[in-house]
């Protein structure tokens, strides 16, 4: 039988090269040359004004919460459709998530249900870029100047997908993305932050470092470096950063892989759609995205599980996606949901994500099965009347 995992990291040659190259230079630890050719790459690919390798997204975002202050009782509005992190990094220091509904169309939080949540504790609104699909940043961006709020962007799906030609991460005052294995493009575990106003930057280089300004004695700006703010660890090892490095050069590469497989899925399984029986992805006009996600809508999650298990019989490996935050335990004790869930936990149910990554050669086998599903189905139905 033909293995469909869901997904595999992917390798494009040079990750092997800059690894021994680390090795061999006998220096191990962050901020080295991987790590600055990557953050030039991020700058210069993207422009924002400064990029910073992480250890993760979740610190990115956690990085975020400390650079606007947050303080206990502030207020963030979010979608709950959403991994942890994003509400977990604000929680940390103490504040209160509020969630709005997600658009049915992007699984993106609903732009026009932000505002009525804002109250005078109202600190930061977090869009998620779901699938590396934009959020409606324009709205988004005119709220938050009309109340003084911060705009960090969860584009840990998001590189190198675009609203109306801006970069994913590059809009907000803040960005973050995701190096994490299953994201498109990978380090093992990493990420980055990317400080879109500049206010951010010295203080950000300070945080990450401990809490000191060991970035600016590196650079000869100071003589001696020491504590200076609140702090932790949040840079890689060179190690991940070589990985990464490798893989920054290569995104057109993947990028294209990625987004021809996702068309060739969507063209495969429009048939399904016009007969109603699931619904495909949308991506707005505005929007180009990434191909990191592909996913279909069943009518509903009793349907979701049935496909999971034949697919899985037949050797392909689907997942659901996020449990939304406010059914969580957790998210009861740290969180509120501001207006109805009318999307959020229904859309969530019926969404079923198919494997997707580089060097993917199945989608074929997977579309048929799918369709052979529906068959069986439909056959299942005629049979009983
Ligand atoms: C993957 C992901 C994260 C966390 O990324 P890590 O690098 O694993 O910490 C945060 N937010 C979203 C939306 C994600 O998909």
């Amino acid at each position: 039988m033909i293995q469909s995992p869901f997904n595999v990291p992917p390798v494009t040659g040079a990750e092997f090269a800059y690894i021994q190259d680390v090795i061999e230079s006998r220096s191990l630890s962050g901020d080295g040359k991987y790590t600055k050719l990557s953050q030039i790459w991020l700058e210069q690919k993207t422009g924002t004004k400064k990029a910073l390798l992480t250890t993760s997204c979740t610190h990115a975002l956690e990085m975020a919460a400390f650079l606007i202050n947050i303080q206990p009782g502030d207020e963030v509005i979010m979608p709950s459709y959403t991994f942890t992190s994003t509400a977990n990094a604000f929680v940390l220091r103490g504040a209160k998530i509020v969630f709005v509904d997600i658009r049915p169309d992007t699984m993106n939080i609903d732009e026009n249900k932000i505002e009525a949540a804002i109250t005078k504790r109202t600190k930061a609104i977090v869009p998620v870029h779901y699938a590396g699909v934009s959020c409606e940043m324009d709205t988004i961006m005119d709220i938050a100047h009309r109340y003084q709020l911060y705009v960090i962007e969860d584009a840990a799906q998001g590189l190198m997908g675009t609203y109306k030609g801006r970069m994913l991460g590059t809009i907000g005052h803040i960005g973050t993305y995701s190096f994490h294995e299953t994201k498109n493009f990978v380090s093992g575990e990493g990420g980055a932050l990317l400080i879109n106003d500049e206010r951010f930057i010295e203080r950000a280089e300070i945080i990450r470092e401990k809490g000191t300004d060991r970035s600016q004695f590196f650079r000869g700006q100071v003589d001696k470096y020491c504590w200076q703010d609140i702090g932790s660890s949040y840079l890689p090892s060179e190690l991940n950063a070589a990985y990464l490095y490798a893989q920054l050069e290569q995104t057109e590469l993947i990028l294209e892989s990625r987004l021809s497989l996702w068309n060739e899925y969507y063209t495969h399984l429009q048939s399904l759609e016009e007969h109603h029986l699931i619904d495909l992805p949308v991506i707005p006009n505005n929007c180009q995205h990434n191909g990191h996600i592909f996913y279909i809508k069943v009518k509903n999650g009793d349907i979701r599980t049935s496909l999971i298990n034949y697919l899985k019989a037949q050797g392909i490996q689907s997942m659901f996606h996020f449990v939304p935050l406010h059914s969580s335990p957790a998210g009861k004790r740290y969180t509120t949901f501001h207006g109805e869930d009318i999307y959020t936990t229904v859309e969530s149910e019926r969404l079923l994500r198919l494997p997707l990554y580089f060097d993917l050669s199945t989608v074929e086998v997977i579309v048929l099965a799918i369709k052979g599903y529906f068959m069986n189905m439909l056959e299942k139905r005629v049979l009983e009347l």
